[in-house]
């Protein structure tokens, strides 16, 4: 590695870039919720306190008491960027990318890292496409507590405000209470839902889901699924199962088998993504929590890791904190 000569630090007013950015362009706005541009960016930022603290405050904190880029900074880059679960493998990347740049002011590192980080992101961020099929069929999985049945309910109110008509499968059968659950966010989402028993079998819950909404003419349908079960069943072998059901009635459904993880649980969320996928081919992802955690640093880590499109990212319990993830915004309100 070779470093630059060193030269004096700047005074750090790095404070508005994000904002002055951000307020620009409105291409990746919300299309489905009537949200002005920069509420979604405020509401963004907001939310993501926590990790920016953990990134921008850690960031300042280095270049406060290191003048140039040497071997020293690079290091307390690095632990940084891990302890923000960035992942080593991507920390090391980024790290790397300072290190062989032509940069030589500490106040370069800022503006180059947050470059780096959005072509990591860029790709991941999926084109709009809610209304190539009818009805679209959503299956949605992962583990329990990642927050499946609440996205669904957020999913939900977004299609039913923008005007569809929204059918929710409770194949999460397992436990009454998570029935329970998922019919109160149908309600207040406004969209209708099919119920078996508890303890029925999924997979005839999503089917007749899908039944109906092919007759009903519903424009949306999401089916909710377990994380854990009860019995010895294996859990990938019960969705491969709910998938198959669905692929019966509808033949290119699925059109969506959005895999949940929980912002949380750090790099645990890269595995699971990792398993779901291989037993079910997960084409998109939403990360839930990210309000909860100061660990958003997850996001880069899962897009640089899976090359599976970031659909959603979850901002907190309420039925509208949900957005599309737009990794321009995501950069800007992070750093
Ligand atoms: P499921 O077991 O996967 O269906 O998970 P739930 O939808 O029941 O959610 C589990 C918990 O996570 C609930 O208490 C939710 O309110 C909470 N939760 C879900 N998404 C978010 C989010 O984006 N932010 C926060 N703070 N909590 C969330
Ligand atoms: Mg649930």
């Amino acid at each position: 590695m070779i470093f630059r000569k060193s030269k004096k630090i700047k005074t750090d007013t790095e404070t508005s870039s994000s904002e002055i950015s951000a307020n620009g362009t409105g291409d990746h706005d919300e299309q489905v919720v009537a949200e002005p541009s920069d509420g979604y960016f405020k509401r963004l930022r907001d939310r993501l306190s926590k990790t920016r603290k953990t990134f921008s405050g850690g960031f300042d904190k280095i270049f406060s008491h290191k003048q140039k880029i040497d071997e020293d900074l690079l290091e307390e880059l690095e632990e940084l960027l891990i302890t923000s679960d960035i992942g080593v493998h991507t920390a090391l990347k980024l790290v790397d990318k300072i290190a062989s740049s032509k940069i030589s002011d500490v106040d370069e590192i800022k503006p180059l890292l947050k470059a780096e980080i959005l072509s990591i992101l860029a790709p991941q961020t999926a084109e709009s496409d809610e209304t190539l099929a009818s009805p679209r069929v959503i299956m949605v999985v992962g583990v329990n507590g990642t927050g499946k049945t609440t996205t669904i309910g957020k999913l939900a109110a977004r299609a039913s405000q923008s005007g569809q008509k929204v059918l929710i499968g409770a194949a999460d059968t397992f436990r009454a209470a998570a029935i329970d659950q998922l019919m109160i966010w149908a309600d207040r989402a406004k969209a209708d839902i099919v119920k078996h028993q508890e303890m029925a079998d999924p997979a005839a819950v999503a089917y007749d889901t899908v039944e109906a909404a092919k007759a009903r003419g519903v424009d949306l349908v999401l089916i909710d699924t377990a994380g854990r079960l009860h019995t010895k069943v294996n859990l990938m072998e019960e969705l491969k199962k709910i998938k198959r059901a669905i692929s019966k009635t509808i033949p290119d459904a699925p059109h969506e088998v959005l895999l949940i993880l929980d912002a949380t649980t750090g790099q645990n969320a890269v595995s699971q993504a990792e398993l779901f996928n291989e037993a079910l081919g997960v084409t998109g992802l939403a990360l839930t929590k990210l309000d909860g955690t100061a660990k958003g640093g997850i996001v880069i880590s899962i897009c640089n890791t899976l090359k599976i499109p970031l659909k959603y990212i979850g901002i907190g319990e309420q039925i509208d904190d949900l957005q599309q993830f737009d990794a321009a915004k995501f950069v800007d309100a992070l750093i």
